[in-house]
């Protein structure tokens, strides 16, 4: 049985450059935080009714639409944005949402809800039989529009983040990551067609 294992040379710590693994690894974080995100704690979460999670959503948000950079997702997801910043925002008054985690278009990584609560993302939305799915679904921004490429750093820092993701919730895998779009179809359209879902999944392979 073992004679078809090769044994290879010892390689030392020094000798051997960190792979994504060992980031994910290191990223791991047992209390529902991501040891390395820039933590920016939302008031809009609640518990989660089962303790599960088994559902990774993908979204985008920018704002104003298009803009990227500025500090309003923050403050949108801590429920202080100065509405009168910019005209559009007249619609987000008084709106209660959040999400996660959003990865800006320089790879940061901001973490908003701790993953053992339930963050409010999805909205009225379905997954198989199973209706609102923030009940057991982690929500992940990306700073972006449905129509404008994805930067390398956001594919890049999605990737770790979903292997830790995967490694500290084991009910979640490869075939439990959707779009917003996918479950709710009709009403929401993000991630959208710039998200290159193929070597998104490639990544995680
Ligand atoms: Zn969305």
């Amino acid at each position: 049985m073992s004679s078809h294992i090769k044994t290879s040379p010892p390689v030392t710590a020094q000798e051997r450059s960190p792979t994504d693994n060992d980031i994910c690894l290191e990223k791991r974080c047992a209390d529902g935080w991501i040891n390395d995100a820039r933590r920016c704690e939302s008031p809009h979460f609640n518990h989660r009714p089962l303790n599960e999670v088994s559902l990774l959503v993908i979204h985008n948000i920018s704002l104003p639409a298009g803009c990227f950079g500025e500090s309003y997702i923050d403050q949108l997801f801590k429920g202080c944005l100065d509405v009168s910043a910019d005209a559009s925002f007249i619609d987000l008054k008084g709106l209660e949402v959040s999400a996660h985690f959003l990865i800006r278009r320089d790879g940061e990584l901001v973490q908003y809800v701790s993953c053992g609560d339930r963050a409010w993302h999805a909205g009225v939305s379905s997954y198989g039989s199973r209706e609102g799915c923030n009940d057991f679904a982690i929500g992940i921004e990306l700073e972006g529009t449905d129509t404008l490429a994805y930067t390398e750093q956001q594919y890049r820092e999605l990737k770790i983040l979903t292997l830790a993701l995967f490694d500290a919730y084991p009910m979640l895998n490869i075939d439990r990551v959707v779009g917003h779009c996918d479950i709710a179809p009709g009403r929401k359209t993000d991630p959208g067609e710039s998200f290159d879902w193929q070597r998104f999944k490639k990544d995680l392979s």
